[in-house]
This record gives structure tokens, C-alpha cells and sequence, in this order.
């Protein structure tokens, strides 16, 4: 079942997401959900809070490419608890987007690669590498887990600056009681 999203100016967007205790039935449920709705919006990644779950859960969905340079078919992977333990002295800028903030994007400057702990679906936990595209996807899904938006990551200053009309208009028109 596709769930409806939570778009920028909902409140559960900011809220710190809670520990995962327990792998049952409906969190597997949930998952599948999930990934139907990812599917539905074409993304790469959805984190609980966007379907109106407060919990440490995110899954990913990106395209990547083998030795050969050639693209392999987007696998998903479910991440339950997860916790970055090092990150990349070494950053890159590339401009994101956010299912929550549907038509805006902007450069965000992230570390290249990272080394996450994480459960999976099976309650198994590793310790595994992630860089360019899965790193930067897991970060930003990661954020949200904890309240955080990419915007809130945008350079201050002009950039930023700009940002703010499109802003009230996206919490304008999906939240227009506000
Ligand atoms: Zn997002």
C-alpha cells in the first residue's frame, strides 16, 4: 500500500526519531510500504517520519555501477537503527532533492564515504562502507531520522537566501491551514 507523504511544515519532519525495539510483522509491513512508495515517487531514498512514522528506520533504493562502469538495477536495502561511526575527511558537493520538498534543489556539501552500524530486516546488525551516491543518500535519509532537512544544510548566504520564498510556498500549499 502507498502511504501519503509528509511534506515540508509537518511538525513530524522535525522530530527525533525513536530506537527500533522490535522486527515484527508490522515493521515488515511498514518496510514494504515504504518501498512502494518510493517506487510510486521515482525516489532513492524515504525515511520513516516521511510516511508519518517517528522511528529510526530508513531504506534506499540507488542505482549504482559495477567495474565496468555500467549501471546496475537499483537494489533495496532497509536500515533499522542505524548509526554513522566515521565519516570522510574528504567532502563533495552535489545538489539534492526530498520527496518532503517536492521541485527544489539545492547543493549540499557531504562527506564522500562513511562507515555505517545497522540492523537489517532479518534484526542481523553490520558494520559496513558506503560512498559517493549511497553515502550521500544514506546521509541524507539519516538526517532525517533526527530531525534534520537537507535545506538545513544548504550554504548560508545567498544560496540559502533564495530558497526561503520556495519554501513558504511548498508549507502554503500542503499545509494551508498553517
Ligand atoms: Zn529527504
Amino acid at each position: 500500500m502507498q502511504l501519503p507523504l509528509a511534506y515540508y511544515g509537518d511538525p513530524i519532519l522535525r522530530k527525533k526519531c525513536a530506537r527500533i525495539e522490535q522486527i515484527d510483522h508490522q515493521l515488515k509491513q511498514l518496510v514494504s510500504d515504504m518501498e512502494e512508495t518510493l517506487e510510486a515517487h521515482r525516489g532513492i531514498g524515504l525515511a520513516a517520519p516521511q510516511v508519518h512514522h517517528a522511528l529510526n528506520l530508513f531504506i534506499t533504493k540507488v542505482p549504482l555501477k559495477n567495474t565496468y562502469e555500467e549501471e546496475i538495477p537499483a537494489k533495496l536495502r532497509v536500515f533499522i537503527n542505524p548509526k554513522i561511526l566515521a565519516y570522510s575527511q574528504e567532502k563533495n558537493i552535489c545538489a539534492e532533492g526530498c520527496l518532503s520538498i517536492p521541485n527544489l534543489y539545492a547543493p549540499v556539501a557531504r562527506p564522500i564515504s562513511i562507515s555505517l552500524q545497522y540492523t537489517d530486516l532479518e534484526g542481523k546488525i553490520w558494520i559496513e562502507e558506503f560512498k559517493e551516491l549511497e553515502a550521500r543518500c544514506i546521509l541524507h535519509e539519516n538526517d532525517h531520522i533526527n530531525g534534520v532537512l537537507f535545506i538545513d544544510r544548504v550554504k548560508k548566504g545567498n544560496e540559502r537566501k533564495l530558497l526561503d520564498p520556495l519554501l513558504k510556498q511548498i508549507k502554503k500549499q500542503y499545509h494551508p491551514k498553517q
